[in-house]
């Protein structure tokens, strides 16, 4: 067969141009795109041979870079399966790619794709254009005897010839465009421009990748000559002329460590493969090794740090998400798409066997793919951290340590399964001293008529410990949960939350209601009973707080303490309204209860001072002293510190 010309099919054109006039600054991308095909066609030989070993290559399969600095070029060979003179007009002469039919379709009619749009779909071959003025591909078929020659400037059309190849495989040869900084244009001839290239998209590529360098001999230095042809008696080298240099080692590892079998690994190279993909300088705490097998394939190699970054709460600024492959080419850094907010901690690979190549970050997410990985491995990493809290408890309670907090996170969204998250929840509870307890274990605890996990909530462990609330549950021996992160006032606030069947309950909202329904019916009488005595003084008392309090009632949570503040079933938090606030959202102004304890002697001396005097001063005083102090057990600031101690010190005059 002859020389020919073809027109380029339309979308094919429209792509070149998109790839020929964009401004994308991050082309070196189209080394990965032209290894990744490779490595796919030498990946197509070895399996087609497995049947037919007549297409077996000679040698060893493996891929060919010559940087060519005189001439400017690049050349990316493989031992691959090759293409026949058809296939070349079929797989380069126009779009089969789903993939790329649709980056057109997002490119749009603009003649510049935007810079994401090609750097994280990949456009495949075409991404040659975008560094060369012509692309050039020599290809023999394995098992075919002739070659042929593809060539184009990208512009509208492209040729096809006869050509010599000694064995199966393709060569493409680059005609470099000038380096242009500003344009993202690198040079491409560099040893270690490629260098640098190779190993940050293809390192874990399966075939070796090497270098060849041709390049102007540099006279000998020290050379004794004084003319070109002396040099080159010494030493072999005629400066000026191009000379021939390879590169020792592969430029790719080939150490793809999540895809050999985990027994086969060192745990020490485990510990360096996080280090290298983390720049973390200490090991990580856990290693989670995972295989998603089914309709389709993906391996994962993840590991949680030892200690928590120092961005871990700066959403946006913050490096998380783990690194994605495809077949052992490197996609995409940080892709927070594989795992959900509550695991950005966690680091590692992903390494998907199907996904197309062609993925943007807006598509992951629509991906039913990643959708299905991301909830395989949600589940593995739950598992494993819930298999530590068993079998280690201090390693855990390092992990919660550093970690806790974000993994509270995950209670706010309604889409995980939230008792996954609840079984890996730690919190000081009342049952010990300076222990955590785990909600199962708490609940295991729950005597069998305990209707609700109970919890106080506050930003200060030791005021939460010391709190009036916690009385009546201590006298009655029911547990209560302190929860002390912020991210508590946001999940305990949303709806209706419940751990194993059972609701969580603040011990400083509503009503206390504690033990059979015999005692609650006897406590609710008897408080009744006092209600009728005390409800004149309650009132005369509100006449002089009414500002600040919504009501004052008898409380049947105290038993030491006078007096303490309870919020209204739903309320939110005081700490939770200032998050809010804090966030620009507008709060309602809301006052607390206070609620005083019927049977405490300043109450009982109240009673009497207001049957002899119903308008005796001392009641309204008492009032806001009963006030100020419920407040500083809370741990709260009081609205006016001179005026209490004021009033404080009459009192103590008084009694002196
Ligand atoms: P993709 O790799 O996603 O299919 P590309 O644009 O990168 O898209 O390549 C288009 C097609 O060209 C490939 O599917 C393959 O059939 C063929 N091809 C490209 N490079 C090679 C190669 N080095 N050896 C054999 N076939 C190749
Ligand atoms: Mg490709």
């Amino acid at each position: 067969m002859t020389a020919t010309t073809h027109a380029f099919q339309a979308e094919t054109q429209k792509l070149l141009d998109l790839m020929i006039h964009s401004l994308y600054s991050n082309k070196e991308v189209f080394l990965r795109e032209l290894i990744s095909n490779a490595s796919d066609a030498l990946d197509r030989r070895r399996f087609e041979a497995v049947s037919n070993p007549d297409l077996a290559a000679e040698g060893e399969l493996g891929i060919e870079l010559v940087a060519n600095r005189i001439e400017r070029t690049l050349t990316i060979s493989d031992n691959g399966i090759g293409m026949s003179r058809e296939e070349l007009v079929e797989h380069l002469g126009t779009i089969a790619r789903s993939g790329t039919l649709e980056f057109l379709k997002r490119a749009g009619d603009g003649d510049e794709a935007s810079p994401d749009l090609i750097g994280q779909f990949g456009v495949g071959f075409y991404a040659s254009f975008m560094v060369a003025d012509e692309v050039d591909v020599v290809s023999r078929r394995a098992g075919e005897d002739g070659a042929a020659r593809w060539t184009s400037k990208g512009a509208g059309e492209y040729a096809l010839d006869d050509a010599d190849r000694a064995e199966a495989g393709t060569t493409i040869r680059l005609k470099l465009k000038p380096v242009d900084g500003e344009a993202g244009i690198s040079d491409f001839a560099d040893e270690w421009v490629l260098r640098n290239v190779v190993k940050k998209y293809s390192d874990f590529v399966s075939y070796p990748i090497r270098l060849t360098i041709i390049e102007e001999a540099v006279a000998p230095e020290g050379g004794e000559g004084d003319d070109a042809s002396d040099a080159a008696d010494a030493t072999g080298v005629t400066p000026g002329e191009p000379t021939e240099r390879r590169v020792d080692e592969p430029l790719n590892s080939m150490k793809a460590i999540w895809t050999r079998p985990e027994s086969e690994v060192e745990e020490s190279d485990f510990d360096e493969f996080y280090k290298h993909i983390t720049r973390d300088f200490q090991d990580p705490m856990l290693r989670v090794s995972t295989k998603i097998e089914g309709t389709f394939e993906a391996k994962a190699l993840l590991y949680v740090p030892s200690k928590a970054p120092f961005d871990l709460y700066h959403r946006e600024r913050a490096h998380n998400g783990v690194q994605l492959y495809v077949r052992r080419v490197f996609i995409m850094d940080e892709c927070r798409e594989l795992l959900p907010e509550w695991l950005r901690f966690v680091r590692g690979v992903v390494d998907a066997e199907d996904l197309s190549l062609n993925v943007s970050r807006e598509m992951l997410q629509q991906d039913r793919q990643i959708q299905t990985i991301r909830k395989h491995l949600v589940r593995k990493v739950a598992d494993r951290l819930k298999q530590l809290s068993k079998d280690d408890a201090e390693a855990y309670l390092a992990f919660w340590a550093e970690f806790g907090p974000v993994v509270k996170e995950g209670l706010l969204d309604w889409e995980e399964k939230r008792d996954r998250i609840f079984d890996l929840v730690l919190a000081p509870s009342t049952h010990h001293a300076t222990d955590l307890t785990s909600l199962s274990d708490y609940v295991a605890r729950m005597p069998e008529d305990q209707e609700a996990i109970y919890y106080i909530a506050g930003p200060n462990l030791d005021v939460l410990r010391r709190s009036p609330h916690l009385e009546a549950f201590e006298e009655k021996g029911v547990e209560v949960l302190f929860l002390t992160d912020p991210v508590d006032e946001v999940w305990v606030n949303q709806g209706p939350v419940e751990y194993r069947g059972k609701p969580f309950r603040s011990i400083g909202h509503g009503e206390v209601e504690l033990g059979s329904d015999e005692d609650k019916e006897k406590a609710k009488e008897d408080l009744e009973k006092k209600e009728e005595s005390f409800s004149d003084l309650l009132a005369a008392m509100q006449s002089s707080i009414e500002d600040t309090v919504k009501e004052i009632r008898l409380s049947s949570r105290l038993k030491s303490s006078a007096s303490c503040l309870v919020l209204e079933e739903g309320d939110l938090s005081p700490q939770l309204e200032a998050m809010l606030r804090q966030a620009g959202q507008a709060i309602p102004e809301r006052k607390p209860i206070l609620e005083l304890n019927p049977d405490h002697a300043v109450v009982v001396a109240l009673g009497k001072r207001f049957e002899e005097n119903p308008t005796d001063a001392r009641i309204g005083k008492s009032a806001k002293l009963l006030l100020g102090q419920a407040i500083l057990a809370e741990g709260g600031q009081l609205d006016d510190p001179t005026g209490f101690a004021e009033l404080v010190n009459e009192l103590m005059a008084e009694t002196l």
